[in-house]
């Protein structure tokens, strides 16, 4: 048990604060690390104690936790205009700039962009609105959502329906008309002596099958992120969105790329579809948008779904839908910076530089018997602990081997993410080399201590 001070900040933190997505016997155990502030990529707790933070607070601080020109510009824009909305016929100036900003840097020729404060939102606010087109144009019957199982798309009613993680099930979700297909992960879900395009073909086959079988005209939208990160980081397949796109395309079905992780460079490439080569009808855009300096997410739709939805809301002249902050001047600000500080001041290009780096410091601890797979691209990577490579069997036990390997890392003075039998590193992107290496060699001692 823990034995924080009366009256600590941890002691209070446990008395008065809820924790979500927390293994509560390692809390119980170990204590709250409170934290004070941040350091470049490490965070400092109320002991002083630095920890290197792997996991960019939620894949989100990807310029660190200090950066002078985001600050900045988020003070800048509270001594000129500290709030307002994008409703009733009004916006700031920083959100006119900042649409006009995205969609110069989407893979869109045009398109417009709606604001939320999260993530989840954005998906939530993508559902509804193709919900809201497929009515006002006589689909009404249009409205089940197809993602994958595995998948990590938010945790409101409709995002969380979204998600193919079984933990929903204690909120009675997913809703009806949510179906999730088979998860991409050719090292986990490849049969027998199926080769990896043949599974990705298997992938392509069972989504016409459930379009057959559901009737093409009652789906709205098919989700996938690029990568899946919260899933464990898990690249596609070979040939995945080659493969699935021209069949959502026979059926007029559009394809939204949830990048909410992968977007504004953590795979290498502005934008996760880059990487991988899909061209999809949206985008969903959040934590690096803001460099996890403001709490904001942004729908981004290209010219087709744009279109539709224009259609839409000139039938009813009203899109009834927004949040009190949806398009918050500071928050356009400092995602108007934090594409400036990510495209133009160089940080998609030490990804770029670091990603191989990072991966052969990675393939060096995969190398023990305990690590299954090593996955990942750009600046998001997972190790699979299993108890036996060859039959990928994984461990078993109360505590889940990959919180192990997090809490052994946390007493090296390093955080990073357990997810599943993965342990997820994904780093802010201002790594020096030396950082890296820091990183790598305390998650290597670590695995040592656990295995
Ligand atoms: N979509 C993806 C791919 C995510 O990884 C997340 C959060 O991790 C979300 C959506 C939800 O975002 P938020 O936590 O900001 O609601």
């Amino acid at each position: 048990m823990n034995d924080h001070a009366p009256n600590s900040w941890e002691a209070r933190a446990e008395e008065y604060s809820l924790y979500g997505f927390t293994d509560l016997p390692s809390v119980r155990d170990r204590g709250t690390v409170v934290v004070t502030h941040g350091e470049g990529p490490y965070i400092v707790d109320t002991n002083g104690t630095r920890y290197l933070d792997s996991n960019s607070g939620l894949w989100n601080m990807v310029a660190g936790f200090d950066h002078t020109g985001l600050i900045e510009a988020a003070k800048a824009q509270y001594d000129r205009f500290p709030g307002y909305h994008a409703f009733f016929g009004r916006m700031s100036d920083q959100t006119v700039a900042l649409s006009e900003r995205l969609i110069e840097v989407s893979p869109f020729a045009r398109g417009k962009v709606f604001y939320t404060n999260s993530g989840s939102e954005a998906n939530d606010t993508m559902v509804k609105m193709l919900w809201f087109l497929n009515r006002a144009t006589g689909r009404p019957q249009a409205r089940k959502i197809l993602t994958r199982k595995n998948a990590y798309h938010g945790v409101t009613a409709i995002s969380a329906s979204m998600t193919g993680k079984p933990y929903n099930e204690v909120f009675g979700l997913p809703l009806d008309g949510f179906i999730h297909l088979t998860c991409p992960h050719y090292w986990r879900e490849g049969r027998d002596g199926e080769s990896e395009a043949q599974f990705t073909a298997r992938m392509a086959a069972e989504l016409d099958e459930v379009i057959a079988r559901e009737g093409a005209d009652t789906i709205a939208g098919f989700f996938a992120e690029p990568v899946m990160g919260a899933g464990g980081v898990i690249p596609p397949s070979g040939g995945y969105f080659q493969a699935i796109q021209p069949i959502l395309k026979k059926h007029g079905i559009p394809l939204i790329s949830d990048e909410v992780i992968c977007g504004f460079g953590r795979t290498g490439e502005v934008w996760g579809c880059e990487t991988y080569g899909f061209m999809p009808d949206a985008i969903i855009s959040s934590k690096a948008l803001t460099a996890g300096y403001f709490p904001m997410g942004a729908v981004i739709l290209g010219p087709d779904l744009t279109d539709r939805l224009q259609e839409a809301i000139d039938t009813i002249e009203e899109f009834p839908h927004g949040f009190t902050a949806s398009g918050h001047p500071v928050g356009c600000a400092v995602a108007l910076k934090a594409i400036d500080v990510v495209l133009e001041e160089g940080l998609l290009d030490m990804v770029r530089a670091g990603a191989p780096r990072m991966q052969a410091g990675l393939a060096e601890i995969a190398r023990h018997p305990n690590i299954g797979e090593l996955r990942g691209i750009g600046y998001m990577w997972a190790l699979e602990a299993v108890k036996d490579r060859d039959g990928k069997v994984p461990f078993d036990g109360s505590l889940s081997v990959s919180e192990r390997i997090a809490n052994t890392c946390t007493d090296h003075g390093l955080i990073c993410r357990p997810l599943g039998q993965s342990v997820v590193l994904c780093p802010p992107f201002t790594l020096t080399d030396a950082q890296m290496d820091e990183m790598i060699a305390k998650l290597d001692a670590s695995l040592k201590q656990v295995f």
